[in-house]
């Protein structure tokens, strides 16, 4: 790489990852980039890390993980302004994505010894002789890869419920924000100086792959869907799990009894919050025909008073830039029309938003993770044609619903992993609710219980509590003893 690229752009010199701000080139910090040994050194040291994290029990890293989590609230402030001046995203955008993410430590923490300790099963008839015993028990070093859009709660919720089933993390931020991602790793080192629990290894996308061929245990990936294929088959090569947060293409439905400004007050916050470049922002509107022509009035007319530099900050990734103004052109060209911005409403660092209606199915602003401050609104007959065009997409991460009679009934049909019924992205906020989607957009889950169990093992151990009434799994049975299963097995199951 060169020092003379778009702002934003990284730059590698001399080993060393230099991070600049999208809109004013400004400097926002530099790390050294790691190579395949220092990322395998890493993680050597990590092992060790963990056996002294595992050692302290859930209770110590609950009581450290909390410390952490009082501290990164503490110097919110502080985050989010580093956040804005390494992505470009307004103070306010970064302030609620850094509360997401104290939403999703909090609550790993204070949950993961009642989700993961040890408990006993019930016990099962044809072997009441033992009892059963189950616990979830940490693979050791977790890989985290993030992405660059939410530099801080796309890690930290990964991290979060790594941390608290007792891995230690290896953390691969984006080449888009390293400098947040260090934040994050030298903060935890605050409140856990003892063993490098948590650290970070810097670098483009070779790095990343290092990590996945790294020993580690897991990885928790988040990113683009071309790239969650790279991952794979990476891991794929030691047969190492991976969870993937992969893109969207998300949907929102607005049904015939929805209250229609606050849909379109949701549907603008929904695509076009931090400048549209959201997995789960809102891309596509299906709305019913008795309603359609009022919510694009409304859409337009709230859209409309969005300002380009104030609340819809710039294009993070300047490459973003071309994809979608190719987008919009696309659109336009295929028969499309603009309510709102449009044809040029791409001015580098920056689009302005951009409505859309009529635009065909097949063009790329509907069928592709366009990640910019756009949205279709297409009208459609009623909630079953809205149901089966949102659907029609490889992608399934979130979605949501407008309405009242109807709305949970059509959000249950949503083929994603996730709705919210009269409001956009919620989901994201509920440290109890899993996170994750279906399809292209990935597999397995972070947040919650679900979240929780992503990141350790089930250990399952059965005790022997005295002789066997019903000895199977010997090759002392008797003939009669087998007769005496049978027999038993007729009475308990065999009944019509
Ligand atoms: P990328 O897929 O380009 O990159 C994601 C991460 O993977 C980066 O840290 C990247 O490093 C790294 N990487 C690149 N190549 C490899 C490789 N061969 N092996 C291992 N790691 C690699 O995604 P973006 O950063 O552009 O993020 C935007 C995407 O993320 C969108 O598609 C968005 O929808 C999705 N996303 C999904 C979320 C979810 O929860 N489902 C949440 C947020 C975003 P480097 O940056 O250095 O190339």
């Amino acid at each position: 790489m060169t020092a003379t690229r778009a702002p934003g752009q990284p730059v590698v010199e001399d080993g060393v990852l230099i991070s600049t701000n999208p809109a004013s080139g400004a400097e926002a910090g530099r790390v050294p980039v790691a190579g395949a040994e220092a990322v395998n050194e890493t993680v050597r040291r990590a092992r060790e890390a963990a056996l002294w994290w595992q050692a302290l029990g859930y209770d110590g890293r609950r009581e450290r993980l909390l410390r952490w989590r009082s501290l990164i609230v503490r110097r919110i402030e502080e985050l989010a302004r580093l956040t804005t001046l390494e992505t470009g995203k307004p103070d306010a955008d970064a302030v609620v994505e850094a509360t997401a993410a104290v939403e999703h430590l909090d609550w790993a923490a204070r949950n993961a010894k009642r989700v993961l300790g040890p408990r006993k099963v019930r016990t099962r008839l044809l072997l009441a002789e033992h009892s059963g015993h189950l616990e979830y028990q940490p693979y050791g070093v977790v890989g985290v890869i993030g992405p660059w859009n939410y530099p801080i709660v796309t890690p930290v919720g990964p991290i979060s419920g790594a941390l608290a089933a007792g891995n230690a993390v290896v953390f691969k931020p984006s080449e888009y924000t390293p400098i947040v991602g260090q934040w994050l790793v030298d903060t935890f080192a605050e409140v856990v100086p003892e063993q490098p629990v948590l650290q970070a290894v810097h670098g483009l996308g070779d790095t990343g792959a290092a990590l996945c061929r790294s020993g580690v245990g897991k990885v928790s990936f988040t990113g683009s869907t071309a790239t969650a294929k790279k991952v794979l088959a990476a891991c794929a090569e030691n047969l190492v799990p991976a969870v993937i947060e992969a893109g969207g293409k998300d949907a929102l439905i607005v049904d015939a009894d929805a209250d229609i400004p606050a849909a379109a007050e949701a549907a603008v916050w929904g695509s076009m919050t931090n400048a549209g470049q959201t997995c789960i922002g809102i891309e596509r509107v299906y709305a019913v025909a008795p309603i359609y022509d009022a919510f694009v009035s409304a859409v337009v007319e709230k859209a409309g008073k969005l300002r380009t530099g104030e609340e819809i900050g710039p294009i993070t990734m300047p490459g973003q830039l071309d994809i979608i103004r190719d987008h919009i052109d696309d659109a336009l060209a295929k028969g499309g029309t603009a309510v709102l911005g449009g044809s040029g409403a791409v001015q580098p660092p920056y689009v302005s938003p951009t409505v859309l209606v009529e635009v065909p199915a097949d063009s790329r602003e509907m069928r592709d993770e366009t990640f910019g401050p756009t949205l279709t609104i297409t009208k459609v007959a009623d909630a079953d044609e809205a149901v089966q065009k949102a659907n029609d997409t490889p992608y399934g991460l979130g979605g949501a619903v407008f309405g009242k009679r109807n709305a949970l009934r059509i959000a249950r049909r949503l083929r994603s992993g996730m709705v919210a019924v009269n409001s956009t992205l919620t989901f994201v906020g509920m440290g109890n609710l899993p996170f994750g989607g279906v399809g292209d957009s990935g597999f397995g889950r972070i947040h919650g219980e679900d979240g929780l169990r992503e990141f350790s093992r089930a250990k399952s151990i059965t005790v022997r509590r005295g002789p066997s009434l019903l000895p199977a799994m010997t090759f002392e049975r008797t003939p009669a003893q087998v007769a005496n299963i049978v027999k038993t097995l007729r009475v308990l199951y065999g009944r019509k």
